[in-house]
């Protein structure tokens, strides 16, 4: 077997994070902080929560803490809303030198009472950085007396940016997002008769939220609140009235599905709407638990229409872009595995996943759905990541705005399947585009050009 490994440049730290398919059977070591001078891909806690909870459109998101931080985080991601647009501003108290000396709580209280007399948000949500975890100013209390103040919902999200990896950040809202669903137990108490699901972890980067809300329509199954793509407050206050939660992106998402399940016995099951086969996969679930033989009907026929309408299509582009090799990094790992599956679809090899947030079981299952050779990676850096690109002779690469330059850089096709995607990449749909994406990215005839010494060199 090529070794990958031996030119490829690696932290002795994260030696056991970092492993070629075939040459151990030890698992991918994961769930830890990275190395320091790694310069990890992977974002601060802080982030980690802003991006789970920025799209839930109708609410004030305040960021308490230096300027720095909501500007990093500012429309982080291209979430579209249906309505309102108060969460593509970045609201902060902008602490200054003064604040950090004698603390920062009044100016967080007269910063949430002036934002919501000028913005008249369903919620607010009041974000923690690392400079207020130093100070230790207490956001719950300040939290408390202005939703006492003004009778609306002010969440504390506890993601002081030190306190652990991106996956914290995801727990800190996790734990935000369930104190407003259990907010108001009278809401909550509504019945819905019909089969109703809660969808987790969809973010509507670019639409996805709609076409898939569309298709359980079809099915004749109420979606009650998406989390958190196109996300309303009260939609989310009414989530106890769902049967069924859909989780998504599981990294950031499944500490909520959890503790939905244990507090209330909503079960919850984990899907991928990315690829015909996963997409399929996530409805037949969906209409297996409802055990309705309309519900089943509706869906076979929905997924037999889809599936017909853009095979031939998908079929021209395997032809085109069959025997190319990919490097897949993605912030979770479950996207990771549909991201493999959609890829041999269309007879391309996936040589290199790997992911900012897996865990044990999930790295397991990449190496599973991977040739012999592969490499498997966890919380990478540049470096690693564009070493691994030229010893894998990878000709596409998959990942999101910090993994493309480094794809440009070294010449090779790139596909955005994250943040700052603008087409909808998900549902039966959704594969078609992703398979155009990558045909007109990795045939591009600009590599050539990149490849091509330079004149006079
Ligand atoms: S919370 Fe801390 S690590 Fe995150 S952006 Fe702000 S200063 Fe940087």
């Amino acid at each position: 077997m090529t070794s990958a490994m031996q030119t490829l440049k690696v932290l002795s730290e994260r030696r056991d994070q970092v492993q070629q398919k075939g040459s151990s059977s030890d698992a991918v070591a994961c769930d830890r902080k990275s190395a320091a001078g790694s310069v990890s891909q992977r974002a601060c806690v802080f982030c980690g929560s802003r991006v789970v909870l920025y799209p839930i459109a109708d609410a004030l998101h305040v960021v308490h803490g230096p300027v720095g931080c909501a500007a990093y985080t500012w429309d982080i991601r291209g979430a579209l809303s249906s309505g309102p647009e108060l969460h593509r501003n970045s609201f902060s108290t902008d602490l200054r030198e003064r604040d950090i000396v004698f603390g920062g709580e009044k100016k967080l209280e007269g910063t949430l009472l002036a934002l919501i007399e000028a913005q008249k948000p369903n919620a607010v949500f009041v974000y923690s950085t690392c400079i207020v975890g130093v100070i230790g100013d207490d956001i719950d209390a300040v939290c408390r007396r202005v939703a006492k103040m003004t009778g609306l919902p002010v969440l504390p999200v506890h993601s002081e940016g030190f306190r652990g990896t991106k996956k914290d950040g995801y727990r800190a809202a996790c734990d935000a997002l369930f104190s407003l669903i259990t907010l108001d137990h009278s809401k909550a108490a509504e019945g819905h008769i019909r089969p109703a699901v809660n969808l987790l972890g969809e973010f509507n980067i670019a639409g996805e939220t709609w076409m898939i809300r569309s298709y359980y329509e079809e099915m004749g199954v109420d979606v009650i609140a998406c989390m958190t793509g196109d996300g309303r407050v009260d939609d989310i206050r009414r989530a106890r009235q769902a049967k069924l939660n859909l989780v998504q992106c599981s990294g950031s998402m499944t500490p909520l599905a959890k503790r939905l399940e244990s507090e209330f016995a909503i079960p919850f099951r984990r899907v991928s709407y990315f690829g015909l086969e996963d997409t399929a996969a996530a409805l037949y679930a969906t209409a297996d638990f409802f055990q309705d033989p309309k519900i089943r009907e509706k869906t076979e026929a929905l997924v037999r229409r889809e599936v017909s309408r853009v095979t031939p299509e998908l079929r021209a582009i395997r032809s085109e872009v069959r025997g190319k090799r990919a490097a897949v990094y993605v912030g979770g790992a479950f996207k990771a595995m549909s991201l493999i599956k959609a890829l041999a679809m269309i007879g391309i090899e996936t040589v290199v996943v790997g992911s900012q947030t897996g865990n044990r079981d999930d790295y397991r299952v990449l190496k599973e759905l991977t040739a012999d050779g592969a490499v498997i990676v966890d919380d990478s850096n540049p470096i690693e990541l564009s070493s691994l690109v030229q010893a894998m002779k990878v000709d596409l690469f998959i990942g999101g705005v910090k993994e493309r330059p480094i794809a440009y850089k070294l010449g090779v096709g790139f596909c955005d399947h994250n943040h700052e995607r603008k087409t909808a990449l998900a549902g039966f749909e959704g594969m078609l585009n992703f398979a155009k994406e990558v045909r007109n990215s990795v045939l591009s005839p600009v590599w050539e050009l990149r490849r091509r010494p330079f004149p006079g060199s």
